[in-house]
This record gives structure tokens, sequence and C-alpha cells, in this order.
């Protein structure tokens, strides 16, 4: 058992955009799969028709290419064991379905929805169970003769899985340990419905991890109260050694307070729970995406994958690679993770420090071109390079705060001035406080010095200025940036000069000169 091959599944339903809690353990099945050696597949759980939402595959394939979470086969990726969609394996699961019959380790059900309803009506918390079971309509109760007429009628049924009450049942959890609960509280799921002919969930996972020998079930804690069943599934099918181990994830919480991180709680809070932008095919909704709100991959991937789980000590930047060789299911937390989007914005920031200015140039030109203003690359790196650690003041949740720029997008407004002449509106707070009685005199000093220069680079303009302010005592700081910035924001004045170059600075104090 122990020398068994390391393969993991990331199995979603496509019933909608996947959360962000799905990235979560899809990197976390990743991780291991790769420090192992191993393989990780990817499963399409769509047994439930009625859930289906069209789209919803696609985006989350999308969704891992662009976080770079890679599947080494699975639905789009190939592999041996496939078809990876369960709606295509129909005939693999009537079999395994047969086998549950015959071995008397399932029965089939006739009771209606209708049935069922009048039953939960008349008895409180009625559960399908051993208690039960020999009330209702079904192969139990109906006798095999019966049973067999009403199929061969084509009346609609179900199979049930009979669970045996009074054993204490074993979930071996990697970060739970022990897990244990009595099959009394168990009901008799539903396996497979003949009305679609498909399997549920359960019987659909439990064959499938079987069949394609999953040896590590890593998945959220919301499928906890499911493993009892499960483990008790593989042994009526006769594969308790093959068992896959299991490791429930802890939850992501809410970032201010108790209970489940919801959607709610990013459009209250301003944070996005979906990798990508998502446009809901029936409403028409659009829900925000961490890339098109301006974060980069590896920032994302860096910050979800300490949400459960740390290495110790106080390295918190860790690249893929990294965490790769650090990564240890075994040492992920049992308790719930607040989803502290704030420490994702940081771990943006980094990234974004990090990466190299040219290449996040294209998105700044993007983002200025979307307010009107034109941009070169060029002029952007340069820009992002002067600005970028400075800080910004926004509104979260309904407050004011600052923040440092942790996304491209924050660099407008806050770097217009770069690219647009100043309005030097007499009333302006800054400009009134900082344009003195002087301030003319001193610009139109200053103009003559700069206008004298060959070179208008940082160094040279240094030189000339600092000789100036040297004879004459003169502080022309706060009127210079009134004349090229026109607010109390901005770079070191000669750096935004040698930008903005010689004609355009002059060509500013002069507006400056005129209108104040
Ligand atoms: N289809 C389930 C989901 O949507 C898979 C749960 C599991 O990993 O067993 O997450």
């Amino acid at each position: 058992m122990s020398e068994r091959k390391v393969r993991v599944r990331f199995a979603p339903s496509p019933t909608g955009p996947l959360h962000i809690g799905g990235v979560r353990t899809a990197l976390y099945n990743y991780l291991f799969a790769r420090q192992k050696g191993g393989e990780l597949v990817f499963r399409i759980e769509d047994t439930d028709s009625n859930r289906f939402v069209p789209g919803a595959e696609a985006y989350i394939i999308e969704a891992f290419g662009w976080l770079g979470i890679k599947f080494d086969e699975g639905v789009s990726f190939g592999g041996n064991y496939g078809p990876y969609r369960q709606s295509e394996r129909r005939d693999i699961y009537k079999k395994y379905v047969k086998q549950l019959l015959d071995s008397g380790a399932a029965y089939v059900a006739f009771d209606t929805p209708e049935e069922l309803d009048a039953k939960r009506k008349e008895v409180e918390n009625f559960q399908y169970d051993a208690h039960t079971r020999l009330g209702m309509r079904n192969q139990l109760t109906l006798g095999e003769e019966e049973t067999q007429r009403l199929i061969a009628e084509g009346t609609p049924y179900v199979v049930r899985f009979k669970i045996e009450p009074g054993e204490e049942v074993h979930v071996k959890d990697l970060i739970r340990g022990d897990v244990k609960i009595m099959s009394d509280v168990l009901d008799d799921k539903v396996l497979y419905k003949s009305a679609d002919e498909l399997p549920t969930y359960h019987l659909a996972n439990i064959v499938d991890d079987h069949l394609m020998e999953i040896s590590h079930v890593i998945r959220g804690e919301e499928w906890l109260p499911s493993a009892p069943l499960h483990v008790l599934l593989y042994r009526a099918f006769g594969w308790a050694d093959t068992m896959p181990e299991f490791a429930h994830l802890p939850l992501l919480l809410k970032p201010d307070g108790k209970g489940k991180l919801s959607k709610r709680d990013g459009d209250r809070l301003g944070f996005p729970v979906f990798p990508l932008e998502w446009h809901d095919p029936k409403t028409g909704d659009v829900s925000s995406g961490y890339r098109e709100s301006g974060y980069l991959p590896e920032a994302v991937i860096n910050f979800l994958a300490l949400l459960g789980w740390n290495p110790g000590g106080d390295q918190e930047l860790l690249s893929m690679d990294d965490l790769v060789r650090l990564f240890d299911l075994t040492k992920c937390s049992k308790s719930g993770a607040k989803f502290d989007y704030v420490k994702g914005q940081w771990f943006n920031r980094e990234y974004l420090l990090a990466r190299p200015e040219a290449e996040l140039a294209p998105e700044f030109v993007r983002v200025f071109a979307a307010h009107g203003i034109d941009a070169s690359e060029e002029q952007a790196a340069a820009v992002i390079a002067m600005m970028k650690t400075k800080n910004i003041e926004v509104e979260e949740g309904g407050v004011k705060k600052k923040r440092s720029i942790s996304f491209v997008r924050d660099f407008y407004p806050l770097c217009d001035f770069f690219f647009k002449a100043p309005a030097y509106d007499k009333e302006d707070k800054f400009i009134k406080k900082n344009w003195k009685d002087t301030s003319s005199a001193d610009m139109q000093e200053l103009a003559a010095v700069l206008e004298g220069l060959a070179d208008f680079s940082v160094e040279s303009q240094k030189a000339a200025v600092e000789a100036w302010v040297g004879e004459t005592g003169k502080k022309p700081w706060n009127a210079w940036r009134v004349c090229l910035v026109g607010e109390g924001k901005g770079p070191d004045m000669y750096e935004l000069a040698a930008f903005l170059g010689k004609e355009e600075t002059l060509r500013r104090m002069k507006a400056a000169l005129e209108a104040l």
C-alpha cells in the first residue's frame, strides 16, 4: 500500500464559476501530486443535469491555465483512464449498480417524490433507513417478482444503498485523524436514478476514484459528512484494500466574522471570490474575478496556499516551486482559515514590485487608454519605476483609507499628471497653500536656469538647480510642484522634469505663471 503511486484528482461539478475555495483545493492537490512525483486528474462530475451550467467547464479550465495549475490528465488533457466526464460514463456505472443490487448491498425503491414528501410531513425528521425502509415501496417490501414487473413496465425507480445500523464507521483522515461515526445516523442514500439512467454523485465518485486508481482524496471539509458513506461503499464493492486516503481541508471563513466565506462577503467588502470574471448565462449578472481585478496569478497562488497551511518560520513569499517543496498535507489546520483579502492585496503588491516594469507596462497602457490618456509602454515603465512604492487613498467597505499601490490600476489617477498638464485653479487648496507671493519671481528664475541646460537629465538639472539654490537661498520645491503636478503628489521633481523633457517642463511653468 505504501508503495502505491500517488494519483489525486480535482473533481468539480460544473454548476457555475469555480469558487476560490475550490481553487485552493485544486492547488493543494497539485502541490501534493508534484511533490510526490504523482499525477493530478481533472474529472468533471456532471451527473446532476438539473444543476448543469453551460460554460462552467470551460471557465474552470481557463482559470487553471491562468493560475498555472497543471493537470496531467482529464477533461481536455487526455489520458488513459477516460472518459473523464461522468455524463459520458453511463454504461460503466450501470455495471457497478448491478453489482451492488446482486450482492444485496443496495435495493430498488419506487417511492415517488410525492410519497416521500407526504412521509416527511407525517414523520418529523424522516430518514429513509433501517427503521423506515420496511414501511416504504421498495424491493424489500414488494418482493422480487413485483419489483421486476414494475421495472419491466417502465416504472421510474431509484437504487438505494442499504446501510446496516449499529456499526462504528471509521474515516481515516490525514488532517483530522480517525473520524468515527455511527452508521445509524446515515440514510439509505440514492445511488442511481432510472429516470436519467445516471448515478448520483456518491456512486459515480467512488466508482471513478477506484477505476482511476486515485490514491488520495483531498477535498473541502464540506464533503466530510459524505465520507463514512464512501467508506461503506468501498467495502460493499470489495475495494477496501485500495481505498484512497482522505484529507478534508479546512473551510475558508469570512474575513470579518464567523461562518463560511460567501460571494456576499466579496460584494460587501470589495474583493472577488472567483478566479476569473464570470458572466452568468441565465441572469446576465457579472461577478468579478481575480484576473480582471488586476491580481497576478503567482500572488493568488501564494495567498491561497497559506490559507489553511503554512510551512512554519516567517517566510511568506513562496513561489510555486517553493510550495511544492515545502507543502505538507498532514500539517494543514483542522479549523477554518479566515479569508484575509487584505493580505491578498499585500501579496499582490509584493509580486507587483518584483515584476520588471516592462512586463507591467502593457496593462498600464490599457488602464490609461480606458481613461482617454495615451501612454507608450516606455513611458509606462518609467512612470511605474518612479511611482510604484507610493500610497493611494481608497474606499473599501465604506471606509476611506490609505494603502500602497497593489494593482496596476492603482496608478490611475495617481499618475495622470505625467501625461496631462494641471488646470492651475487659483482656488485649489494645494495651490493656494503653496503658491506664495515670491513664487512667480522664483519660478521665472528657475525657468531661466533650466532653459540654459542642453542636457536635461536628473544629474544635470540637479547640478544647475542646486548651484542656483546655494547662491540665492531659494526654496523652489513646492511652487515647482504646483507648476508640474498641480497637486501634492508625484515623484522627485528632477525625475519628473526629466520624464516630461525640457520643452514640456518649461511649457507647464509658463502656463502656471500666466494663470496664477
Ligand atoms: N463533485 C464534487 C465537487 O463538486 C467532488 C467532491 C469530491 O472531491 O469528492 O466538489
